[in-house]
């Protein structure tokens, strides 16, 4: 990697960009890391120079890129951080500070998760974008853990797809979170990742052919008939890590996995999407039921798309998603697609990304509640880790939860009182009852009874939620003191 390599990506990103801070952040870094050499045998100062092309490529803003070109330094080298802070200023070196912050942890074992998780979300709270550089750290390392002892790659590729992945997913990151789930993949599960690569290989080309001539048909259709300009069409391969878990949900067989290659139409605006499904549906006949539009009606978390499935060429079922330019930055990149280089506004971006953020906080009160690490570990695993669902007040506010939760989460989510008042609910205006799984988009009202003492025992095995179980068990504790001491009283 070189620094004009990195120059070319921001001024083909940013015409215009002054770069002149970028090569002065080269020169003292360079300058700091000489003579020092990675594991892998490089000179050091390719490690952040890699850093930083990936957050260049991410079209990342400038202070972001830089701080990665210098994000060793404090830790590695005789140079101070508050060196960098008079040379490049205190945004910069904030950003550096957040990273060496995220290196130092003391602890082994179980604890060491549970704090390297809690720096995580504190960074994420502070200023996202260390995380960032964080993960485009991480990329590289594991892209030359092959130097390192087997020790180490195995801590190292377990901790990025047991934390890192996680969090890139929750922040909607999705590209970066495949490329750490990937580049992890044959460190921890290496048999796994053997067996996928190889059942996986002649379907990959055999699909990859039907894509390709699904795509000729597609771009001769839209460019006899109709005006639409097409930014990108593509067929892209799903990862290796994602089909493996999609392989173990379809019963170890790779047959039931249809969207091995998914098809991908980026257009320039929202009139162009409709359109290119106009002419796909003519093209094909659609499959009931299976055409959505997250474009008048975006998912919760904000994504923005057309999609359609249909029996394509030879009557093949084929998946299609239409999106603009801008959506489709924001499906790939989640919260970093605020950070973008032509988002000058650092206070503006930082208000927005916190505010999208706000449940890290509740994450990180929680651990402040005096909670052992293996408690806070176990209930992050059961609410954070699981694939979250979107349900919505009668308002219209959307309440996030893990996958599996049940009105009684659901009532305990909005405020304690309401759960332990909780008589009833009604899923979508039906009556429901209390264990019925939530589903993404459904409504739920809780019906209270005022006179209610509190809750009942089974709802411990009828809540999914840590948070949920904790308040029953408080108020369960706070009604049997009740119950001795009136028992004694008498
Ligand atoms: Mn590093």
């Amino acid at each position: 990697m070189t620094i004009e390599r990195i120059l070319e990506v921001i001024g083909k990103n940013n015409p215009g960009a002054d770069l002149d801070l970028v090569r002065l952040a080269y020169d003292f870094a360079n300058e700091a890391h000489r003579g020092q050499k990675r594991h892998s045998g490089d000179d050091y100062i390719q490690h952040p120079l890699e850093t930083a092309y990936k957050l260049a490529e991410y079209n990342l803003d400038m202070a972001t890129i830089i701080a990665g070109i210098l994000h060793d330094v404090p830790e590695e080298t005789g140079r101070t951080l508050s060196e960098i802070e008079k040379n490049f200023g205190l945004e910069i070196a904030r950003l550096v500070e957040g990273i060496t912050k995220l290196g130092k942890i003391k602890y082994r074992g179980l604890e060491r998760y549970a704090e390297n998780l809690r720096k995580m979300f504190m960074a994420i709270a502070e200023d996202v974008r260390v995380v960032f550089i964080k993960f485009a750290d991480r990329i590289h390392n594991l892209k030359t853990l092959y130097s390192l002892t087997p020790v180490k790659q195995q801590r190292i590729a377990r901790e990025s797809l047991e934390i890192y992945a996680p969090i890139a997913n929750r922040l909607g990151m999705e590209e970066i979170k495949g490329e750490l789930e990937d580049l992890s993949f044959p460190y921890v599960y290496p048999e796994e990742y053997k067996w996928v690569l190889d059942i996986s290989k002649k379907r990959y080309e055999e699909q990859k052919r039907f894509t390709d001539r699904v795509i000729k048909i597609i771009q001769k259709e839209l460019l006899e008939n109709s005006s639409v300009k097409i930014v990108k069409l593509e067929g892209r391969a799903k990862r290796y890590y994602s089909l493996y878990q999609k392989i173990l949900r379809k019963d170890m067989d790779i047959n039931k996995v249809y969207d091995l290659v998914a098809l991908r139409i980026i257009v320039e605006d929202i009139e162009d999407c409709y359109r290119v499904l106009g002419h796909i549906h003519q093209l094909w006949p659609p499959v009931p039921g299976r055409i959505k539009d997250y474009i008048a009606q975006p998912k919760p978390n904000g994504y923005q798309s057309l999609h359609t499935t249909v029996f394509g060429p030879d009557g093949r079922i084929t998946e299609f998603q239409i999106r603009t330019q801008k959506m489709h930055e924001e499906a790939e990149l989640g919260v970093a697609a605020h950070w973008l280089y032509k988002d000058k506004n650092i206070k503006e971006n930082l208000k927005i990304s916190q505010e999208k953020l706000k449940w890290i906080q509740g994450l990180l009160d929680e651990k402040d509640n005096g909670k052992t690490p293996k408690h806070y570990l176990n209930s992050l695993k059961l609410d954070f880790f699981k694939n979250r669902i979107f349900v919505f007040t009668p308002k219209g506010d959307v309440i996030d939860l893990p996958e599996g939760a049940t009105p009684i989460d659901f009532a305990y989510h909005i405020h304690s009182d309401i759960g332990n008042k909780c008589a009833g609910a009604k899923v979508n205006d039906k009556i429901a009852t209390l264990q019925t799984p939530l589903k993404s988009g459904d409504v739920v009202e809780i019906i209270i009874d005022k006179n209610r003492k509190g809750p009942s025992e089974n709802w411990l095995s009828i809540a999914q939620t840590h948070a949920a179980r904790d308040k029953i068990k408080a108020a369960l504790r706070k009604s049997s003191r009740l119950n001795i001491f009136k028992f004694f009283g008498k």
